[in-house]
């Protein structure tokens, strides 16, 4: 079985010789384990944070060690009678072709709803996380106009939309160039899409929102965050979900310049990490698989295959080369 390791923590932007693919041998899993075949995994943007030795929410990668994180596989071996061979279930021993896994720490999932890889994205974390969001973080209200940075991404692109199933009236997105802001509009139903790279955010966003923004969920941060506490409207929210213009900065970076303005509007700014809110993925994942049952919920996948391209489809999703959810597929099962 191959894995990857990190082997050196990246200052800056990560370089393919911060990782290294490992050839290793599993041992047959033990009483109350099992082994499963990864069939996907995800790459993440916290997992950029991982790769640096600091403390965190969750803990840095080790060197030398296979990295962690999200990944749906079948189980082809099992020393558990809650879990047999052929349950297909999600863990978190992802960045590896076979995992060998407590029973305890496996979730199956119910494949029927949804394809396997689903649990990833819109079933899983990502999903959570714009929903709890928009519900609970910065909740969106009846007739709320709302802005979502990172708007093509694997979080972004259902905030969007359930923002709209949540009562929004108008819903906003920015991302990087023309043809993501076109998919926005055409695809994932958004109003209006804002391209940064053309820049004056700001501009952009007043002449999108002209009246102003209720709620925003950013991904993004930096200059986004910036230009969104200055279209706010009085007792406006923002869902701080991430800042990922951020993750690679070798320097701390500048904070909005216009926080003051929060004061006057009466702005709520609340940062969340979907862990915390496990609470709400049952409620979750009802309402999304019956959105998903009624075809209410376009959902998109980027798809890099096998172990070995693993690391590019990290290094590609942090430059925007994903629309949805960046996966790595290692097997056709
Ligand atoms: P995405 O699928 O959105 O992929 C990352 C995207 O970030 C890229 O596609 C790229 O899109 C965009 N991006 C990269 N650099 C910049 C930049 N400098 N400025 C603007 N956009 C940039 O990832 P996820 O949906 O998984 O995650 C989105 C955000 O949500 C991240 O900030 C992540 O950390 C956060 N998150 C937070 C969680 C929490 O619990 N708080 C849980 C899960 C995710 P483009 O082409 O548009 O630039």
């Amino acid at each position: 079985s191959r894995e990857v390791h990190l082997v050196s923590r990246p200052h800056g932007e990560p370089k393919p010789s911060d990782f290294e693919i490992v050839e290793t041998t599993l041992d047959d899993p033990e009483t109350g384990q099992v082994l499963v075949r990864n069939d996907w995994v995800s790459v993440d943007p916290y997992m950029r944070g991982r790769m640096n030795d600091v403390k965190s929410y969750v803990p840095p990668f080790q060197l030398n060690e296979p990295m962690e994180g999200g990944a749906v596989g079948t189980v082809v071996a099992s020393q558990s009678p809650e879990v047999p061979t052929g349950s297909t279930v999600l863990h978190d021993l992802g960045w590896r072709e076979y995992a060998r896994v407590d029973a305890a720490k496996v979730r199956t999932v119910d494949a029927t709803i949804a394809p396997p890889q689903a649990y990833l994205g819109v079933l899983g974390m990502p999903g959570l996380t714009a929903y709890v969001g928009l519900t609970e973080i910065a909740p969106v209200a009846e007739g709320d106009t709302v802005f979502v940075s990172g708007a093509a991404g694997a979080v972004g692109s259902l905030a969007g939309q359930i923002a709209r199933k949540l009562g929004a009236r108008r819903v906003i997105g920015s991302a990087g160039g023309p043809e993501k802001t076109r998919r926005l509009r055409e695809d994932f139903g958004f109003d209006a899409a804002i391209d940064y790279r053309a820049g004056d955010l700001p501009g952009q966003l007043a002449e999108a929102a002209p009246k102003g923004i209720d709620v925003y969920f950013d991904n993004v941060g930096g200059d986004h965050l910036e230009a969104a506490i200055g279209a706010m409207r009085v007792h406006g929210r923002i869902a701080l979900c991430g800042a990922i213009s951020a993750y690679n900065a070798t320097e701390p970076a500048p904070g909005p310049n216009n926080l003051v303005l929060a004061v006057g509007k009466r702005l709520t700014l609340r940062g969340f990490i979907v862990m915390d809110h496990a609470d709400q993925a049952g409620p979750y994942a009802q309402r999304a698989a019956s959105w998903l049952a009624e075809g209410a919920l376009r959902t998109e996948e980027t798809i890099v295959e096998g172990i070995d391209q693993a690391v590019d489809g990290f290094l590609g999703m942090m430059r925007g080369a994903n629309t949805g959810k960046m996966l790595v597929r290692l097997s056709d099962a």
